[in-house]
């Protein structure tokens, strides 16, 4: 099976293709490096305002780290287009694999985001063999993301406790919503915190 194939079923593009797949090895650092393309006829999106818009012109190749392979690094090269946008004038185009600046992918931010709940950032940096801040823009861009996209809508009812951390400690105010479900995850936050 090519590693074209495993990156479409894990993350398939609608008007962007990977192109080709290489080994790079510089220092002695072995990397995989994936060229992307857009697909012939698909217009830039704009980052402004999300829109299609006719191409301008190109910009320098970017590289974006993605998730490692077998603890090999992975990266995505793309020269990113403008957008000669009708509304917003001439702007960078938005990819669906990176958010703005960001030199790590939304899949590999997301995957240390999720490492760093359960190991110390420098233990995620030191295994993952990247930085300190790569893994902390990694959390906060998780963070920003659940706070933009959660729904308070179905929340009716909260609940409010005060409860006893460790003796001796302030006491801990746990907000909570009140239905059968949160509930036990509020049960089992507590066991988290090592509240009884
Ligand atoms: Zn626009």
């Amino acid at each position: 099976m090519q590693l074209k194939t495993i990156l479409n079923r894990v993350q398939k593009f609608k008007s962007f293709v990977y192109q080709s797949v290489q080994w790079s090895e510089s220092d002695g650092v072995l990397t995989l490096v994936i060229e992307m393309v857009a697909r012939a006829h698909s217009d830039p999106l704009c980052s402004g305002c999300g829109r299609r818009g006719p191409g301008y012109d190109r910009m320098e190749t970017r590289r974006f780290e993605f998730v490692p392979l077998w603890g090999i690094p992975v990266l995505f090269l793309y020269a990113m287009r403008r957008v000669n946008c009708k509304r917003c004038g001439v702007k960078v185009e938005s990819v669906p694999w990176a958010r703005g600046k960001h030199t790590l992918t939304g899949a590999y931010m997301q995957f240390l985001a999720t490492w760093a709940k359960r190991l110390s950032w420098q233990e995620v940096a030191a295994i993952f063999q990247t930085s300190w801040e790569k893994v902390f823009h990694s959390v906060e861009w998780a963070v920003e993301w659940g706070l933009a996209h959660r729904d308070i809508s179905k929340v009716e009812s909260i609940g409010v406790d005060e409860v006893l951390w460790h003796r001796g400690h302030p006491y801990l105010t746990v907000v909570y919503q009140i239905d059968a479900e949160s509930l036990l995850s509020k049960t089992s936050f507590l066991e988290e915190l090592g509240v009884k």
